[in-house]
């Protein structure tokens, strides 16, 4: 896990609170639901308290990428950016807990496959085919010729590199 920021105000209104800041890059910026349904901060809140420090609140910081760079000019500061509390007075323990137990379930999955051999990987992992979700997908490419039986180094095409840190090292997770 990464934190973005943890800020303690040193002035003003929040002074002596401790604040957790995520920064998003995201098409639109979220709605109420989206955040309910998201179990980052959750994640991040429970980790942040456990590890001995009281989060007060918890803020996203969007910056809304629907745009195309020749239309940035033409926006507002409110259409590119907006800050959006979380709300951890509703955030409950049983989120939190919900919320790593997933992660939990999830990185013990991980841990499992990793024990396999690369070619497994391959034939083990379902391509979801979803459009909502492929829509977004930055291997959106190369999965249609892995789909057309293209060999995926091939597909790849050299556009891509391993990730720095997380799957590829021992001492990280998945940010
Ligand atoms: S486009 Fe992306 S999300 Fe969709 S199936 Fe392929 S890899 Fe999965």
């Amino acid at each position: 896990m990464r934190l973005d920021l943890l800020v303690e105000p040193l002035v003003g209104r929040l002074k002596g609170s401790v604040l957790l800041i995520d920064h998003k890059f995201t098409y639109d910026f979220y709605q109420p639901d989206n955040l309910l349904l998201n179990p980052q901060m959750p994640k991040y809140v429970g980790t942040v308290r456990y590890n001995g420090y009281p989060v007060h609140e918890a803020y996203l910081n969007m910056f809304r990428t629907r745009f195309p760079s020749h239309l940035i000019s033409k926006k507002s500061n409110d259409d590119l950016f907006k800050r959006m509390p979380v709300g951890l007075q509703e955030m409950n323990q049983a989120r939190i807990r919900n919320a790593l137990k997933t992660q939990m379930t999830a990185s013990e999955r991980i841990l499992e496959r990793r024990k396999l051999p690369l070619d497994l990987w391959q034939e083990e992992a379902l391509p979801v085919q979803n459009n909502m979700i492929c829509r977004s997908c930055p291997f959106k490419n190369p999965c249609i010729m892995m789909e057309a039986d293209v060999p995926a180094e091939k597909a790849l095409g050299g556009e891509y590199q391993s990730r720095s840190y997380g799957y590829n090292s021992e001492d990280s997770d998945n940010g």
